[in-house]
C-alpha cells in the first residue's frame, strides 16, 4: 500500500527532471492518483511549458471521483504564462490535494491553498517539507532574499593550492573529476569567474563532458579589458560586470561582440554582491563561482556563499596560490564553518560538498 509520503517522494523524483533547465522557475513534479493507481504524472519542463499538473490531470476527466494529487510546491494561482493550476485542480474536481510546501515567494504564498480550500477540497501541507525544501534551495532563496542561491566550486591540490606561484594550474584534478565538475555546471543557471582566472585560463565555461545545458556565464571585469577572441564568448549568454568609467568604445566592442555588460556604480570593482543582486533580476537562481582565489575570498568574507563544492587532488605543492584568498580571520573560532553534505571518492581525487553555517539566514 503506497503512502501519501511514497507519492510526494515520486512527484520530488520528477520535479527534479526539471534540474538545470527552469529558472527563474521552481522544479516541481505532480502525481495525480485514484484508487491507489496512479492515473497520471509529469514535470515542470520549462518556462513557458506546462506546469507538473497539467500533465499530471492530462488523462483525468473533469468530475471523476475521488482523485488526489501530490505536488512538491503549492500550485499556482496567478495567471503567468500559463493559467493557474489551483483553476485546474478545481475544474477536474480533484478531491485532495497533497503538497510539500508552500510557494515561498510572498506575492502568492498561501494564495493557491486558498483558493483550493474555497472550492471544497482537501488540502494537506507538509509531507516531505525538508526534502522539497532542499530540492528548491536556489528558488527558496532567490524569492526570499532576492539573490541567487551560490555554490563555491575549488579545485585544489591537498594543501589547498589552486596553482603554483608561476600560476601554472592545469591540471590539478584528473579527468573523471573534471567531468563531475561539468555536472555541477549543468546544474547551475550562470557560471562566475573573476577577470583573473579568464586572462588566466581563457575558459569556455560550457557544460561538455556531461548531458545537460550550458549556464549563462558572468564575468568580474572591471576595467573590461576582456579580449573579444575569449572563449567565453562562444555559446551561452555571457554578462560582464564593470565599473562606472570604462570607455564607450569599450563597451561598444564587447557588445558587438555579443556580451551584455552591467555596469556597476560605486567606485572601484564592482561589489559583488551587486553583481549577484544582477544575476538573480535576470532569473538565475543558482550561480556557480568557478574562480578564483579572490573571487572565492570575496564570497566568502560577503556571507554569500551557500555551498562549497571542491575537489581535492592528491598533490601538495607547498608555496602557490590559495584556493581562497585572505578571509582576515584571525582566530579558528571565526573560521568559516561548514556542514558536510557529501563525500565522493573520485578515482584518486576527493569530492567535497558542505554547506555554509548560517548561509542563508544572514543575507537578505
Ligand atoms: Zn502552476
Amino acid at each position: 500500500m503506497m503512502t501519501d509520503i511514497d507519492y510526494m517522494r515520486r512527484a520530488l523524483e520528477l520535479a527534479a527532471r526539471g534540474r538545470g533547465r527552469v529558472h527563474p522557475n521552481p522544479m516541481v513534479g505532480a502525481v495525480a492518483v485514484r484508487d491507489g493507481r496512479v492515473v497520471g504524472e509529469g514535470f515542470h519542463p520549462g518556462p513557458g511549458q506546462p506546469h507538473a499538473e497539467v500533465f499530471a490531470l492530462k488523462e483525468v476527466a473533469a468530475g471523476t471521483p475521488g482523485v488526489t494529487v501530490y505536488v512538491n510546491l503549492e500550485p499556482c494561482s496567478f495567471v503567468g504564462r500559463t493559467p493557474p493550476c489551483a483553476d485546474l485542480l478545481v475544474e477536474k474536481g480533484v478531491t485532495r490535494v497533497v503538497c510539500a510546501m508552500s510557494d515561498p515567494d510572498e506575492r502568492v504564498s498561501e494564495k493557491g491553498f486558498a483558493r483550493l480550500k474555497g472550492a471544497g477540497i482537501d488540502v494537506i501541507v507538509g509531507v516531505l517539507e525538508a526534502e522539497a525544501r532542499a530540492l528548491n534551495a536556489a528558488y527558496v532563496k532567490h524569492r526570499t532574499t532576492g539573490l541567487p542561491y551560490v555554490t563555491l566550486k575549488l579545485a585544489q591540490t591537498l594543501d589547498g593550492r589552486i596553482a603554483t606561484a608561476s600560476g601554472d594550474s592545469k591540471w590539478i584534478s584528473s579527468e573523471a573529476s573534471r567531468v563531475r565538475a561539468h555536472r555541477l555546471r549543468a546544474d547551475a543557471d550562470a557560471i562566475l569567474i573573476g577577470s583573473g582566472t579568464l586572462k588566466a585560463d581563457d575558459p569556455e565555461l560550457s557544460v561538455r563532458h556531461v548531458e545537460g545545458e550550458s549556464p549563462a556565464k558572468i564575468v568580474l571585469d572591471s576595467r573590461l579589458e576582456i579580449s573579444t577572441g575569449a572563449k567565453v564568448f562562444e555559446g551561452a549568454p555571457l554578462w560582464l560586470a564593470t565599473s562606472e568609467g570604462v570607455s564607450n568604445r569599450r563597451l561598444q566592442e564587447v557588445e558587438a561582440a555579443g556580451a551584455g555588460v552591467w555596469v556597476i556604480g560605486g567606485g572601484g570593482r564592482p561589489g559583488l554582491l551587486d553583481v549577484l543582486r544582477l544575476a538573480a533580476d535576470k532569473g538565475y537562481l543558482h550561480v556557480l563561482i568557478e574562480g578564483g582565489g579572490q573571487v572565492a575570498a570575496s564570497a566568502l568574507r560577503g556571507n554569500l556563499v551557500d555551498r562549497v563544492a571542491v575537489f581535492v587532488a592528491p598533490k601538495i605543492l607547498g608555496e602557490g596560490i590559495s584556493s581562497v584568498g585572505d578571509l582576515g580571520i584571525d582566530r579558528i573560532s571565526d573560521a568559516v564553518e561548514l556542514d558536510l553534505v557529501e563525500v565522493e571518492q573520485i578515482g584518486n581525487d576527493l569530492f567535497y560538498a558542505a554547506d555554509v553555517v548560517g548561509a542563508t539566514e544572514q543575507q537578505g
